[in-house]
């Protein structure tokens, strides 16, 4: 049986298995995905202590090759239930068939891109409709674009598709950005970023691919069509832990914990975006990750 199982190859999930690793504990990782999570998407990372000049990309490299390089090990499947066992441990089940025992548990499965949830967005998706500016910025070279959020992910995506494209439209539902002030300064020097605020994206225009979208003003509901070859959408994220509350508690979709990263059921522990919280950062999920595997490693001496 393993001692550890950790849902999600994110910051946090990653970062629990080099604890839990250097502890001495079996430890394996589920990811539905890629590993990373969301921090692959970003170009550069500027915020991490005591790293300048990397991307997410290499960033989650390096902590892959980290936890791996301990021992921990990596399986790919989508975790879909926890099944508590008589003696207390745990049973895992994935779509791909897997079927584990373990002690304890770890949920890190981060969060998701919201969706706008307009007619036409799911068809459009990979047809001028992105959710990553890295991943997909590269085919709308010398293009017009816009973004849609005003969180850090809209303005980080803004400035890099504003060096790829040849017009970017910034479209926020209020005239401030949440985004902090250093990124939005800096985006607002590029001469081919416009600004769209406080307007939404009310409806998409196409014909097989997006030519354009309706945005309509949020405080005198007025509507402009702007044409469009490519629309990045950053809007937040949303959790996916439903499949878990059978076991644990959730806060509007994210797994109620405190700082302690514990869960309200003994043997599961939590950490990074997919737990309740206020600050959601990449130091954060680390910091997560270090302490749901200790408290974790401590649950395992103590019982
Ligand atoms: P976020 O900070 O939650 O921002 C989401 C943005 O989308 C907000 O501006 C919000 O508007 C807007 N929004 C939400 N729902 C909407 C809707 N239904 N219609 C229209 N607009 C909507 O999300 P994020 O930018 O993806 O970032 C997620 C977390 O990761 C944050 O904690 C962020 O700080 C962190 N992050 C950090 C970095 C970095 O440190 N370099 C980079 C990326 C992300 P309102 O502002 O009006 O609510």
């Amino acid at each position: 049986m393993t001692d550890i199982a950790i849902i999600g190859a994110g910051t946090a999930g990653l970062t629990a298995a080099i604890y839990a690793r250097r502890a001495g504990m079996e430890t394996i990782i589920f990811e539905a995905e890629a590993y990373g999570g969301q921090i692959i998407n970003t170009p550069e990372i500027e915020n991490y202590p005591g790293l300048m000049n990397i991307s997410g990309y290499e960033f989650a490299s390096r902590l892959y090759e980290q936890a791996t390089s301990l021992g921990a090990k990596l399986e790919f499947d989508r975790i879909i239930a926890i099944e508590e066992k008589e003696d207390s441990s745990f049973c895992l089940k994935g779509t791909y068939g897997t079927s584990i025992d373990c002690k304890a548990v770890i949920i890190a499965t981060g969060a998701k891109s919201r969706p706008m949830d307009i007619e036409g967005e799911e068809q459009l998706v990979g047809k001028g409709i992105s959710y990553c500016a890295t991943c997909d910025g590269a085919f709308y070279k010398g293009k017009t674009v816009a973004v849609f959020g005003g969180g850090n992910t809209a303005v980080e995506d803004a400035i890099y598709l504003a060096d790829i494209c040849e017009k970017v439209y910034i479209v926020h539902r209020r005239n401030e950005f949440r985004a902090e002030k250093s990124l939005t300064d800096t985006l607002f020097t590029k001469d081919n970023v416009v600004r769209m605020t406080p307007y939404i994206v009310s409806a998409l225009k196409s014909d097989k691919r997006l030519t354009g979208i309706e945005v309509t003003n949020t405080a005198d509901g007025s509507v402009k069509y702007i044409e469009l070859d490519g629309l990045f959408v950053a809007i937040g994220q949303i959790p996916g832990n439903e499949e878990f509350k059978n076991l644990i508690t959730l806060k509007e979709g994210y797994v109620a914990a405190g700082e302690d990263c514990l869960t309200d059921h003994k043997g599961i522990f939590t950490a990074g975006d997919c737990r309740s919280k206020k600050v959601r950062q990449l130091t954060t999920a680390a910091a997560d990750g270090a302490t749901a595997a200790l408290a974790a490693c401590e649950y395992l001496r103590l019982n």
